[in-house]
């Protein structure tokens, strides 16, 4: 068994590389602790089609994270801390549950600052667990610890949500995000390889990139939608883009944020993808509520 303090107690885990010892209690940028946390553990239907299937994604929400978007939907986890402590048995007990309900993958939301004790669930649960690993990511990874996860995680689903430091450092607090969500991506490719699915469309393996649309912003979104043209071949990813932008948390009080994505953004931008030859998923406009975001839990509930 793996000893998990060796990357615990200076943790470089992401890009923040904050160095303090999480095993005498001391806590980094995104908040995490020595003991797992998370705030809700279930059935998701609201992911990509391959990914929820009909049966749904057993998603596992982490706490904690590593970015500070000022539009995050899960801010109640993301910034404050809400969830509960799990052991690392219980992590794997969780996944086993989640997939004894029928979930088509385990899907790991926003993992970066637990890997290790992750990696430490899924020896614990072994042969017994036989669905895919999802690693559900917002793309700021560190390329040794996705190293970490080689021959574990089946399918990457990183957002790459800028591409211009001025704006990942202004509505995430990231400036070098491009520089290490794109090398980052290139390292998640490298790991699973290009899509596969099931006999009934269900995904096995490979990379769901998710680009959000933000308003006021489609020349930095058309940028990213290049940079993947230009450093992936149509086959080897899917693309997401997402339209579901509400301003929501400290985006209500940013200006060029306080609307919704238009119409046009939206499809200026599923246009380029689609003259590019990429394959994907393109997000209902319908979808845009803030009823999407679950229910997260102080206690453990199940
Ligand atoms: S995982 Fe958390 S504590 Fe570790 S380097 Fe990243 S932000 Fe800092």
């Amino acid at each position: 068994m793996r000893d998990i303090t060796l990357s615990l107690d200076k943790c470089s885990l992401c890009p923040r590389g904050c160095g303090v010892d999480r095993t005498s209690g001391e806590k980094g940028f995104c908040g995490a602790g020595a003991k797992v946390r998370i705030a809700r553990a279930a059935l998701h239907q609201w992911e990509e089609p391959p990914i929820s299937g009909t049966n749904g994604s057993g998603t596992v929400f982490f706490s904690g994270c590593n970015l500070r978007c000022c539009f995050c939907q899960n801010y109640e986890i993301s910034s404050e801390g809400k969830g509960f402590e799990l052991t690392v048995q219980e992590l794997a007990d969780t996944f086993l549950m989640l997939q004894e309900q029928g979930a088509h993958n385990i899907n790991l939301v926003t993992a970066a600052p637990y890997v290790p004790q992750i990696i430490e669930a899924l020896d614990i649960a072994g042969s017994r667990l036989t669905i895919p690993i999802v690693y559900n990511s917002g793309g700021y990874e560190s390329v040794e610890t996705l190293e970490m996860l080689r021959g574990r995680v089946d399918i990457f689903l990183p957002d790459l949500k800028y591409y211009s430091s001025e704006l990942s450092a202004k509505y995430s607090g990231a400036a070098d995000y491009f520089e290490r969500a794109s090398r980052a991506l290139i390292k998640m490719h490298e790991l699973v390889g290009c899509p596969e699915f099931d006999e009934k469309g269900i995904m096995k393996r490979g990379v769901i990139v998710r680009h959000l649309v933000l308003p006021n912003c489609r020349h930095d979104s058309a940028k990213v939608v290049g940079w993947l043209a230009d450093n992936f071949a149509p086959y080897e990813i899917l693309i997401s883009l997402m339209s579901q932008y509400v301003p929501m948390y400290k985006a209500k009080d940013i200006k060029e944020l306080s609307r919704r994505t238009s119409t046009f953004e939206y499809e200026h931008i599923c246009k380029m993808i689609e003259e590019c030859g990429f394959d994907g998923y393109f997000q209902q406009r319908s979808a845009a509520k803030e009823s999407y975001v679950p229910e997260f839990f102080d206690n453990k509930y199940y």
